[in-house]
């Protein structure tokens, strides 16, 4: 995977900063091989990859899944850092759902209860309702259309279909409740989805019952009651961790810079890797920068619930201001930046393409060790950012280590020089944004120059 690029054959193309840059390129000759550009140095040369280490080892002491003690543990720590640098550190509370109560439910047919087992599967949706229950098969749109649903309960064979489109479709019907039997050759009456917006009280009941009522409705009408009580999601409380540095006064371009990673773990995981080790670079960055001039605004964010599904970015996304998206120039995210057993470094982006902070990273990739690929992928906090129109990239290696997601993700299977070499990177392309004397990135007596990287495919 991992391809050597000829520096100097790379310095021949330009693709952001115009003509300009090539001066530039030529009076740096030789910029390979492993030696940092002197431009880089005011970052790179702090970085501190023993501390990076400790980081990691100390998150990945315990889970952090979000909404857990772990999580709230992780994120006194990474605020404790931030403002012990000198930033202006904020915890940012967001809701969470946790575990599904189904509640109570039941069921009564022509005013006798139901003597079979009931269980709910209608989201947070508690009520009662009274009306004939028709049989409409397994719930697809000619079974459905020919059913006359409209505020009737439908009974529902489970199979064939996904739950969505059978809720979906008795819904749009105007169906007022769901009783659901299992399919064929499946026992019991565990399972059962409703989606968000799908206001149904709907009950799961086991396939002999239903078949049983399928019978009794082909001799006589039934009206039936489809009650939910407590259906419930527990509600949990996640953070993200959010510090600020303001530029100097005189110099402020207005920019914000963001650099983000996720501070929280899956279920049961210690998460050196993922994503402890983009926390730890986020706060070395932090360290670093609080004493590095700037024109640029610079947020440090760590996401909690990442592993829920980017809750926490999406979270963060959402609170920003039409001027602060405006400003914002670029969003480097750190995830799963350490593992020794993982492949080589690669920057996605949710679209497939080059964008400012791929085109920063590429370079600073050649000027530090090698130029670095870029490929699609979203699955991780650039999301948000991109889909707000921030130019965006995910910083990880790839193909994943076999101990992704699983109990051995654990800090035996950390490489400080991969921690080292990504902080590095990271930072150097966030300083050529920041830095005092670059208000404007095509200044090229100063900014180091573009490079050609590649589209890369490999596989995960
Ligand atoms: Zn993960």
């Amino acid at each position: 995977m991992y391809r050597n690029k000829a520096i100097a054959a790379v310095l021949s193309t330009t693709l952001l900063f115009g003509s300009g840059a090539l001066s530039v390129a030529a009076e740096n000759p030789g910029n390979n091989g492993g030696s940092s550009h002197a431009f880089d140095n005011k970052v790179i040369k702090k970085i501190d990859a023993d501390a990076m280490y400790n980081t990691v080892d100390l998150l990945s002491k315990q889970p952090r899944e979000a909404g857990t003690e772990g999580e709230k543990i992780a994120v006194e720590y990474i605020k404790s850092k931030f403002e012990e640098y000198g930033y202006e550190t904020e915890l940012q509370p967001f809701k969470l759902e946790g575990e599904w109560n189904a509640g109570t439910s039941s069921v009564t047919l022509n005013g006798t209860a139901f003597s079979g087992d009931v269980r709910s599967f209608s989201g947070s949706v508690n009520k009662s309702v009274t009306a004939p229950l028709e049989f409409v098969g397994l719930g697809s749109p000619t079974e459905v259309e020919a059913a006359e649903l409209e505020g009737k309960i439908a009974l529902i064979e489970r199979g064939v279909f996904n739950f969505y489109d059978k809720i979906q479709n008795v819904l749009d019907a105007g169906a007022v409740g769901v009783i659901m039997f299992n399919r064929e050759g499946a026992s019991g009456n565990n399972f059962g989805y409703t989606y968000d917006g799908q206001n149904i009280p709907a009950v799961a009941i086991t396939r002999e019952e239903g078949l049983e009522l399928v019978d009794q409705l082909n001799t006589e009408t039934i009206e039936a009651t489809v009650s939910v009580e407590g259906a419930s999601y527990e509600m949990l409380t996640s953070y993200n961790v959010i510090a600020k540095m303001k530029p100097n006064p005189n110099k402020d371009t207005g920019q914000i810079v963001m650099i983000g990673a996720h501070h929280d773990s899956v279920h049961g995981g210690p998460g050196a890797n993922d994503d402890a080790s983009g926390v730890a670079g986020v706060l070395e960055l932090a360290r670093i920068l609080a004493k590095t001039p700037t024109d640029t605004e610079i947020r440090f964010l760590t996401f909690g619930a990442e592993e829920k599904g980017l809750v926490g970015s999406y979270h963060y996304a959402s609170t920003l201001t039409e001027e602060e998206v405006n400003n914002t120039v670029a969003h480097f995210q750190m995830d799963m930046i350490g593992s020794k057993d993982a492949g080589d470094l690669i920057m996605f982006t949710p679209d497939g393409e080059k964008n400012l902070v791929t085109d920063l990273g590429a370079a600073a990739g050649a000027r530090i060790s090698e130029v670095v690929d870029y490929g699609e992928l979203g699955r991780s906090d650039h999301v948000p950012f991109y889909n707000l129109g921030i130019p965006a990239a995910l910083f990880i290696h790839a193909p994943l280590e076999p101990w992704y997601h699983t109990p051995e993700d654990t800090i035996d299977h950390i490489s400080k020089e991969k921690l080292q070499q990504v902080a590095e990177i990271v930072g150097a392309s966030v300083y050529q944004i920041a830095r005092k004397d670059t208000p404007a990135l095509q200044n090229a007596r100063v900014a180091p120059g573009p490079v050609d990287y590649d589209y890369d495919d490999r596989p995960l």
